[in-house]
């Protein structure tokens, strides 16, 4: 179409629809398939948090906020990560966003350009690939699947010296918990790629939108905490408080590089909705109890459905936290992944989404959401034991 080749720019023409979504449209229409595609909570949101929305827009809080934000959803921000993830930071270094995605594109859309190369561990979220494409940047995916799914630090010496040879600088983005794959890195792995990044001076996006969906000892960490100068933190309130249609989220940062990034926000959309932030400030403020009680019941479900997968003879990561399953597909299959995923949708009456949907288009490996019932959660192993002794 000329229209659209005269008029849209490459990279925007090249964004093929996530493939998550259109598979998601072709299944749906299946007689009595469950569906473990949904990356997003099944919980509701907490009452404290939609009490104190409709508490917001009752007080008439329906105008402009700052551009950053409002003051008390960035203290909020500030006092929560300090007591919940030992990060400390001040309201200079937060800006309130249009939930993680927006913290992605203005941080992104800031940092990115032809002279960028993104370091990109994969199986990875699409928006990194997308976002680097757009501001004109090369890609350097690494898969991460014989590492278990974990970057390790000799493979970004290695990206980071390709990059440089290259010409380009490289800017890394990593995401743990991880989704698809649940994998996070601990302490002392963390501490490990926080050296190169400082040894190298190397920025790193870390988006930590799954922290709180976090099944190890205390808390998840961060890079933030061993190369905070290097580090810009993306958060949101879409996971952590079961708030993906609020669209609030934000970006920690190094004061000066906040105030910039503010800029983009700002003129990309002005500001968050005011009693977004305030919903979502209630939930940063005394919203514990609804992290902890939505995590245990993820935790329950992460449980049942990895211990009864391996009991299929299926091999699965292990999850360190966020609410998916990343599941090999059987050695006997010999089609791609998503022929796999169709014919299980078909026959098995099951959805699940294939890991090229991550980055890699040979991935062998499907990804399960687990933010879904337990009765739905049983009824699908079922489901799939049967499917599987049909196989042979
Ligand atoms: N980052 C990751 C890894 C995600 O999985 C998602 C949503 O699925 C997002 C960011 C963006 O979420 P939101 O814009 O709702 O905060």
């Amino acid at each position: 179409d000329h229209v659209v080749n005269d008029t849209v720019r490459e990279p925007v023409r090249d964004i093929r629809g996530s493939l998550i979504r259109s598979f998601d449209a072709d299944i749906s229409d299946i007689p009595g398939i469950i569906k473990l595609t949904l990356g997003e909570p099944d919980f509701p949101t907490p009452n404290r948090v939609t009490e104190a929305g409709i508490k917001a827009l009752q007080a008439g809080r329906t105008h402009y906020a700052p551009n950053a934000g409002t003051m008390g959803f960035r203290q909020a921000v500030v006092d929560y990560l300090q007591r919940r993830r030992d990060l400390h930071y001040s309201v200079d270094n937060i800006v309130a966003t249009v939930g993680g995605s927006e913290a992605l594109s203005s941080v992104l859309g800031s940092i990115l350009s032809e002279e960028t190369q993104s370091i990109i561990p994969i199986p990875a979220f699409g928006a990194y690939k997308t976002q680097t494409l757009l501001a004109g940047g090369a890609l350097d995916l690494i898969d991460t699947t014989e590492t278990g799914f974990k970057l390790t630090p000799d493979q970004l010496e290695a990206a980071i010296e390709r990059a440089h040879n290259a010409q380009k600088k490289p800017v890394l983005i990593i995401n743990y918990p991880n989704n698809p794959t649940g994998v996070a890195l601990n302490s002392e792995e963390l501490k490990a790629l926080a050296q190169v990044v400082i040894k190298h001076d190397v920025i790193v996006v870390s988006d930590e939108v799954y922290a709180e969906v976090y099944y190890g000892e205390g808390r998840a960490d961060s890079i933030a905490r061993y190369a905070p100068k290097h580090t810009i933190l993306i958060d949101s309130a879409s996971k952590t408080f079961a708030m993906t249609g609020w669209r609030v989220g934000y970006i920690a940062a190094p004061a000066e590089l906040a105030d910039q990034f503010v800029k983009v926000h700002q003129s990309n959309v002005a500001t968050g909705a005011t009693f977004t932030m305030d919903a979502a400030e209630e939930g940063y403020r005394h919203g514990d109890e609804d992290i902890e009680r939505m995590v245990e019941a993820y935790r329950a479900r992460k449980d049942f459905l990895y211990t009864a997968l391996t009991n299929l003879g299926l091999t699965v990561a292990y999850p360190d936290g966020a609410f998916y399953l990343f599941i090999q597909m059987p050695q006997w299959f010999e089609g791609t992944g998503l022929e796999f995923c169709t014919k299980l949708a078909k026959e098995a009456k099951v959805a699940v989404i294939p890991g090229a949907a991550f980055g890699n288009p040979n991935s062998r490996w499907v990804r399960a959401s687990y933010a879904a019932s337990m009765e739905n959660l049983q009824e699908s192993v079922q489901r799939i034991r049967a499917w599987l002794k049909e196989q042979n």
